[in-house]
């Protein structure tokens, strides 16, 4: 059976302080089971503070660099998140694509290099509103999920954890219908079947994110296709944080 994963994305929001009394606040009242996976995935500087706080929420890095050091002013390298216990970085975040250019290659480089330091990659992909509405998103999500993985060996592609976005229901309160991020996560695993195999494709964990709130998670995750999902805006409050985990 599949773990369930659901991770908060906080995005540009909070300060160290805030980070680590929302940790403390959230895990006094928290029991996640073993078959869940709950975390947040938070700005570089609270990193090492989060982490030394949570006892069972997994920390995420939002970002990093592929090359492990060098002339890259403004970037944090896989190692600088390994010293300090970090195993899961957001990568392709449809932000970090449209808002600082970031390409399909850079994004495959980044999945290389952390599969390669054993850290969990949370790979975002979806498409804009205007590709939607051109019956595309397939087409597109497919070349973005085929350029993700290229070079990743089956063993190393199992751990990667996909979350299908679309950029059209981030942020905006406009939540893709339960039938729509089902299909859609439906299709990225026969990709991953293309690409791997049947066993790849069974194990790999994907989430679907866009305006996912305590009201609606119940019936994104009872999708059969759905292990989870990547939340922005529902995850910067403690209440509601707790209510997507329940
Ligand atoms: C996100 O930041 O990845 C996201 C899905 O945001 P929101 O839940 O606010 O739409």
């Amino acid at each position: 059976m599949r773990k369930k994963i659901i991770i908060g994305n906080w995005k540009m929001f909070k300060t160290n302080t805030e980070a680590v009394d929302f940790i403390k606040a959230v895990e006094s009242k928290l029991s996640i089971d073993k078959n869940t996976i709950a975390g947040i995935a938070v700005p570089f500087v609270m990193l090492s503070d989060a982490k030394k706080a949570s006892k069972n929420l997994v920390i995420s890095a939002q970002n990093c660099f592929y090359e492990n050091e060098g002339a890259y002013t403004g970037e944090i390298s896989i190692p600088m998140l390994q010293n300090i216990g970090i195993d899961y970085v957001v990568i392709g975040h449809s932000e970090r694509r449209d808002i600082f250019k970031e390409t399909d290659e850079m994004i495959n480089k980044k999945n290389i290099a952390l599969l390669k330091a054993n850290i969990t990659p949370i790979l975002c992909c979806g498409e804009s509103l205007e590709t939607y509405e051109s019956g595309k998103t397939i087409e597109w999500v497919k070349k973005q999920i085929e350029a993700a993985f290229k070079g990743i060996s089956e063993n190393d592609a199992k751990k990667v954890v996909i979350a299908y976005e679309p950029i059209w229901a981030i942020g905006t309160g406009k939540v893709a219908t339960p039938e729509i991020a089902q299909n859609v996560c439906k299709e990225i695993r026969n990709m991953v079947k293309n690409i791997y195999n049947e066993s790849v494709s069974h194990e790999i964990l994907i989430q679907y994110g866009g305006s996912v709130k305590p009201e609606n998670i119940n019936e994104i995750l009872n999708q059969s296709d759905i292990d989870g999902a990547l939340v922005g805006g529902a995850s910067l409050q403690v209440d509601s944080y707790l209510g997507l985990i329940k």
